[in-house]
């Protein structure tokens, strides 16, 4: 029997970078994944038609995580389609780096909205769910930015840091019913977010990183799988790092 045979998930911006390998690798552990996009509409399509000679369901959403009501919807939609949700993976997230003095006020509530507060959106509109049936794995995307801080991104340090305290909250509130909410903590992981960097600070980031390269994609679903099964079933209330050893 695979790993999360008979689990139902449900994954924030699975379309691209990390979250669209996540999908693949819940897909191929055995469960049934909802995910979620802006805007990649016919990439999400590839992503669905892609997987769709596997056994498992398979659906794509365009849902924006930073709308409340929309999150409300979505749950419904997922629940109605997949019969029920066991696990919640808020992975959307953006950056719209600056320096503070050049920073615009738009620039810091948009990531603040995309990154931190549909975190708050999804857990609230899945939470009943999770409650009825008194279980639940719930994992967050973090960032090491989100507990070291990083030059020109304040906003997007500020976002991250809020999801792990919201998350160390929501696990002491509702660990007495089951349910279970962690926090990963990537380092640098290649995806289009970082493409955008330049060659230098690619070289010099890696030169801290103690494993001396960046992340794959694969290295942060393979923590989420783990966090999504029940070989996690014990553990709460935690950011585990995935970063070659950086914060170390
Ligand atoms: P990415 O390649 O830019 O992908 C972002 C995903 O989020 C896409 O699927 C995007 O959908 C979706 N998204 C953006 N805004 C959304 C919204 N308002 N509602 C719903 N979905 C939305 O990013 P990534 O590098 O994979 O990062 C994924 C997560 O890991 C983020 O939370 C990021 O902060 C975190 N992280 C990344 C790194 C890294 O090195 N890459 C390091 C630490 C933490 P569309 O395709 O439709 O735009």
């Amino acid at each position: 029997m695979k790993l999360l045979e008979n689990k139902n998930i449900l994954i924030t911006g699975g379309s691209r970078g990390i979250g669209k390998g996540i999908v693949y690798k819940l897909v191929e552990n055995g469960a049934n994944v909802a995910f979620t996009y802006s805007s990649s509409s016919s990439v999400s399509k590839e992503i669905v038609n892609d997987l769709a000679s596997e056994k498992n369901n398979i659906k794509a959403y365009k849902s924006d995580a930073s709308v409340f009501e929309e999150c409300e919807v979505l749950i419904k939609n997922v629940i109605s389609d997949f019969g029920d949700i066991d696990v919640l993976i808020n992975n959307a997230g953006i950056t719209k780096d600056n320096l503070l003095m050049r920073m615009s006020e738009n620039d810091f509530d948009s990531v603040i909205e995309i990154n931190l507060k549909s975190v708050f959106n999804m857990t609230k509109a899945v939470q009943k769910i999770f409650l009825k049936k008194r279980s639940g794995s719930i994992i967050n995307m973090s960032s090491v930015v989100g507990i070291k801080g990083n030059a020109g991104q304040s906003n997007y340090a500020a976002s991250k840091a809020g999801i792990i305290g919201f998350s160390k909250s929501t696990a002491i509130e509702l660990g007495s019913r089951n349910i279970r909410c962690n926090v990963i903590a990537p380092g640098f992981i290649k995806t289009e977010m970082t493409d955008n960097l330049s060659a230098s600070v690619i070289e010099s980031w890696n030169s801290t990183i103690p494993l001396k390269r960046p992340g794959e994609t694969h290295d942060v679903a393979n923590l989420c799988l783990f966090l999504a099964s029940d070989l996690s079933s014990y553990i709460t209330g935690q950011v585990i790092n995935v970063d070659g050893g950086l914060l170390t």
